[in-house]
């Protein structure tokens, strides 16, 4: 039986970590501490203007909205489908590894 080497699990681990702070600090900026900035105030724009309504629409299922708010919001759904697919794909792997030891 052929196991992952130590050094696997650790970046695996990493990858997993980075995505959990990822998440977890964009929730934080955007809805608990969301800071006010020359945008939102009208003055100015960049392209993320529009990103926090898009994820609020994203996140209520409304991806039409959500695309109309700012359209970078696909760029966010590939990078978050793609962590999703390696968290399973880890998560899975550890699984089947610690059901045959
Ligand atoms: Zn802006």
């Amino acid at each position: 039986m052929k196991t992952r080497g130590y050094i696997q699990r650790a970046l695996e681990e990493c990858r997993i970590a980075i995505y959990v702070s990822f998440s977890l600090s964009a929730l934080l900026y955007s809805y608990v501490f969301p800071v006010h900035d020359q945008c939102e105030l009208g003055h100015t724009s960049c392209m993320m203007c529009g990103m926090r309504h898009a994820i609020y629409f994203l996140i209520h299922l409304q991806p039409f909205r959500a695309f109309q708010c700012n359209k970078l919001i696909l760029a966010l759904v590939f990078i978050i489908v793609i962590m999703l697919i390696d968290i399973f794909h880890i998560t899975g792997r550890n699984k089947a590894e610690n059901f045959l030891l």
